[in-house]
């Protein structure tokens, strides 16, 4: 990935002109839109590599703007990094379980914003690469569950579903250790690596979305009480007779 263009979506024009100051300082490409509506014809066509998203916008608000860039095919997997007003915990949670992969909250430090697009780029990235590394695709629930990391695609009886880039790495971890009990610890600094941009209460919001897509193997997440996380082993594996 040569050139990297970031789409930033936000009505405010000091803010809209704050990050795009920093993001080209830092060599990026950009594009300022200033409306919901603008935001998702720009998604479509000129297929951003990471999208600024305020929530707070006048025409499509920014979670609708998720809503419907998630069932876009070209918006599908989409780093989205959401802006929203200080104290609207509500929305961050809500922009998560629609798809966003990370938040910062107004006012923000514009160096804290750049250094999350890049981790955010940087988990974009080797998931492309591993494709030689990491043929492998690896088959749980009987067969019906496929991970393929290399295609970075998920199948469920065949049928592909759309999990954002955090949701992936997330099933990605705990699926690779089936049994294996992990904290939200561990689970934030596999996706992020070792910036720690996730929160525990965010780790949680992600596997309920993560369960919901998986349908009915959504409950092989399981919870550990006080601890996390593991990705139940296969049933038929349990003692019976
Ligand atoms: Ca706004």
């Amino acid at each position: 990935m040569s050139e990297n263009f970031l789409l930033i979506v936000e009505d405010e024009l000091e803010i809209a002109e704050l990050i795009e100051f920093h993001a080209r300082r830092d060599g990026f490409e950009t594009k300022v839109v200033h409306s919901g509506r603008t935001a998702l014809e720009v998604i479509s066509r000129d297929r951003p590599d990471l999208v600024i998203l305020d929530l707070m916008l006048p025409d499509v608000d920014g979670l609708e703007v998720l809503r419907r860039v998630r069932r876009l095919e070209a918006g599908s997997d989409t780093p989205i990094l959401v802006v929203s007003a200080k104290g609207d915990e509500s929305d961050v949670v809500a922009g998560i379980e629609l798809g966003a992969d990370d938040y910062v909250t107004k006012p923000f430090s514009p160096r804290i914003l750049m250094a999350r697009i890049r981790n955010l780029l940087r988990r974009k990235d080797p998931e492309v690469e591993a494709r030689k590394d990491d043929p492998d695709a690896f088959t749980l629930c009987g067969g019906m569950l496929v991970i393929d990391p290399g295609r970075h695609v998920v199948t469920l009886a065949n049928v592909p579903i759309v999990l954002t880039l955090t949701e992936f790495s997330m099933l990605q971890y705990l699926a690779a250790r089936p049994g294996f009990v992990r904290t939200r610890e561990q689970i934030i600094s596999a996706v992020h690596g070792r910036s720690t941009v996730l929160s525990s209460r965010t780790v949680d919001v992600h596997v309920t979305a993560l369960r919901r897509k998986l349908g009915e193997f959504g409950d092989r997440i399981e919870t550990v009480r006080g601890v996390g996380y593991r990705f139940a082993e296969a049933a038929e594996r349990t003692l019976g007779d």
